[in-house]
């Protein structure tokens, strides 16, 4: 059995503490300046707890090393590998701790900051490793927890710059996943903090990017766990914006915006497949109306099935019989 998860907390916080130091020293000139032309000033820094990591591939081991971790330790804690020696996962970069509901670090997220870099990825993360768990990760959480447990709402953006951009401009109930996609464990996560007694009024708002990936993200949202689909709710940001960029652009009340114009996921996903077909022509129309039903067929709660049907029958415009027919020859 490996180290105790103890010390790979205790070895997150020194190395958190470490980087955030080094974002003041004059190699880290390029994360200060990609931070202030993502519209983040120091104050932001300080609050994400934001770091850089130095290009010499041993400084955080060193670190570690004098502040008496082993290489069992550092290695597990996924902050360090083992290659022809022990060199420092993240090299060059700029760092956002991932922090515990409790505000333990547990690992980072790390871009690439460095032209000269561009072979390398533009995202790294932890490992999984004792304690850090992709599936269960929210980005966020520690600082979202209290406005989504008052608000009954949770808000998932795609990246960690988007997480920074909603809590400045007012939507302190953003998280994000980290290099993955939402799944079963978040939502078990977030329930924790969704009031149970609200359960039925809580809402769960994708907010993705408004490029194709994002639409993609948000289709997939309703082919997985289709429980909570009622209050799971959909907004696009604009033009292949995200929202970090929409409040550089447009400002925090763009963002705040944003979000409040979330629709329905199943609404979206309907729009979504119905915006397919020319409604203005007869043969289109029942063409858009079966893949339609077909949707709202394999919604798994069959208490939603004709409510689901009736908006089908709105959009397509054709009467609610009709879609009701559809809906169940598509069963
Ligand atoms: P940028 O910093 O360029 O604005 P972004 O945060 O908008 O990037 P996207 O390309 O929209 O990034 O991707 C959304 C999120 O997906 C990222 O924040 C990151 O968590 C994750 N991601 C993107 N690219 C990678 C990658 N190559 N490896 C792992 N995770 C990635
Ligand atoms: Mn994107
Ligand atoms: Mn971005
Ligand atoms: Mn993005």
């Amino acid at each position: 059995k490996g180290p105790q998860r103890r010390r790979l907390v205790e070895a997150h916080a020194v190395a958190q503490e470490y980087y955030a130091e080094q974002l003041g020293t004059p190699e880290a000139l390029a994360a200060r300046q990609f931070l202030a032309e993502r519209g983040f000033d120091q104050q932001a820094a300080l609050t994400f707890g934001i770091g850089f990591a130095p290009r010499d591939g041993e400084a955080l081991w060193r670190h570690l090393s004098g502040r008496k971790f082993t290489s069992e330790e550092v290695i597990a804690a996924g902050l360090v590998a083992m290659g022809r020696s022990l060199y420092d996962r993240f090299r060059g970069r700029l760092l956002w701790p991932i922090r515990e509901t409790n505000g333990d670090t547990i690992g980072f997220g790390a871009r690439r900051i460095f032209d000269d870099d561009r072979i390398d990825a533009k995202y790294l993360n932890t490992p999984e490793t004792p304690i850090y768990k992709k599936s269960q990760v929210l980005y966020g959480i520690d600082l979202a927890r209290k406005s989504i447990a008052m608000s009954s709402q949770a808000v998932i953006v795609e990246g960690y710059t988007d997480v920074m951009a909603c809590h400045l401009a007012g939507v302190g109930t953003a998280v994000a996943t980290c290099g993955t996609a939402f799944g079963d464990d978040h939502a078990r996560v977030l329930r924790r903090f969704l009031d149970d007694h609200a359960e039925l009024r809580s809402e769960v708002v994708f907010t993705f990017d408004g490029d194709e990936a994002g639409q993609k993200a948000a289709l997939r949202t309703f082919e997985g766990d289709q429980r909570f689909v009622s209050q799971t709710y959909v907004a696009v940001a604009p033009e292949g914006m995200d929202p970090c960029e929409l409040r550089i652009k447009d400002g925090d009340a763009a963002v705040r915006e944003l979000v409040a114009s979330r629709r329905p996921l199943y609404r979206f996903v309907l729009e979504n497949v119905i915006g397919r077909y020319d409604l203005d022509r007869a043969d289109s129309r029942v063409d858009a109306l079966r893949e339609g039903a077909k949707l709202v067929a394999s919604v798994r709660d069959k208490s939603k099935v004709d409510a689901f049907a009736r908006e089908l029958a709105g959009m397509v415009g054709v009467d609610i019989e009709q879609a009701r027919s559809e809906v169940r020859r598509a069963a």
